[in-house]
This record gives C-alpha cells, structure tokens and sequence, in this order.
C-alpha cells in the first residue's frame, strides 16, 4: 500500500487574512518573549470565528441551533467527494451543474471562484437552495466550498444557510482546493470545542485514497 501525504486545504492564518466586511480580522499579541529575555514566549489570539478555513454552527443562522461544542464530529471526519464546477462568478451552484453522481456523505464544491484569501472579493459563488434538498436526499451531512459562504456575499436571507438547517447539514466555508483533483478522499476537518460558538477554525486536510501496489 502506497500513503500518500495529506493534502493541507487550509489557508494560513495571518492578519492580513480577509474577512467578511464589519468582522474582527485576526491578529496576535506576543505578551512575553524569549527573545526579549522572558523565559516562555507567550501570546495571545483575537479574531471572529469564521476566519478561513472554518465551520458554521447551526447556532450562527438559526435561534434554536446547536454551538459547535455539540456538532457530532462525523460531520468533519470521513469520506469526502470534491466536485468541481465551472460557473460565472457571482452565481449559485444549480443542481444542473453538478454533472457527476453524489458519491459520498460529504461533499466539498471547487468553484476557484474566490481565488485570493487575503483579498476581500464580492462575486464568489453560492449554492442554490435545490442543491442542498438534493444533497439532503442522498444523506449528505457537510457540505463545504471553496469561498467564504455558501450563501452569496449579498444575500441577507441567507437562503441556502437556512435550508442547510432544515437538513441538519453541516457547512464548512473558506477551504483551498487550487491544488485538488475532483475525486474521493478522507476530509479531516475538525472545529475547536468553544463553549457556545457559532463557528470555528479549522485545520482541513484531505487524504488521498491510498493506491495499492500492481
Ligand atoms: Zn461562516
């Protein structure tokens, strides 16, 4: 059996990473230092929850939602399906773009459609409301895409957002997938225990299916 190292879709945290616009961006304070010869080099972290990488809870779109603290971790651990897509900018991913069968419970959309994490851009893509029944019917528990919501940048409704709720899906927003083949794999992808939170970063990687010897 030939392992193949895990592919990291997890864009580096840093300050300049960008937000969506009115939340808190990321930043660190070192609050000791071995250089300035304190014995420990200490520091400390604020930011909004969903930087990069990250997973909504239900709790960030609907009253009655469960926090992040009490998602069942089978929706960030398993088979995963990455199904790539070519659609103009600015719109929702419709069922007639999927052109490939639903293979997995765990479904990640490669659209390449908001190409610079550390530059704020408006004209991503979403996913209509029908894909997500559809997704729902075939036992789908976490999607995930490749730009910062599943919804579009300007949709207060947040359409697909809700209708995810009503599947009791989970949502994983802001992964990197440049460098990742359409095709199955294992998707580890697990949100911080935050008492409460309506999201967490995550640390995402894939690992390849592991390719047996001739
Ligand atoms: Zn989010």
């Amino acid at each position: 059996v030939i392992k193949a190292p895990p592919i990291d879709i997890t864009p580096l945290i840093m300050p300049e990473m960008a937000v969506f616009p009115g939340c808190t961006p990321f930043s660190r304070k070192v609050e000791l230092n071995i250089s300035d010869g304190d014995s420990v080099t200490v520091s400390s972290i604020q930011s909004t929850v969903h930087l990069g990488a990250h997973a909504d809870a239900p709790n960030h779109y609907h009253v009655n939602g469960q926090a992040i603290h009490e998602r069942s971790l089978d929706h960030y651990i398993g088979p995963v399906q990455v199904i790539e897509l070519c659609i103009p900018r600015g719109q929702r991913i419709k069922k007639s773009d999927l052109k490939v069968d639903i293979l997995e419970k765990r479904v990640l959309f490669k659209t390449l459609s908001y190409p610079d994490p550390y530059a704020w851009s408006d004209d991503f893509n979403g996913i209509d409301p029908e894909v997500i029944d559809y997704l729902g019917e075939h036992g789908v528990i976490t999607i995930g895409i490749d730009t910062p919501s599943v919804d579009l940048a300007n949709d207060s409704e947040l359409l697909s957002h809700n209708r995810i709720y009503k599947n009791d899906i989970a949502i994983i927003e802001g992964v990197v997938l440049n460098e990742v083949d359409a095709g199955v794999y294992t998707l580890i992808a697990l949100p911080l225990k935050i008492k409460g939170a309506d999201a967490s970063p995550i640390r995402a990687v894939l690992l390849p299916k592991e390719q047996h010897e001739a």
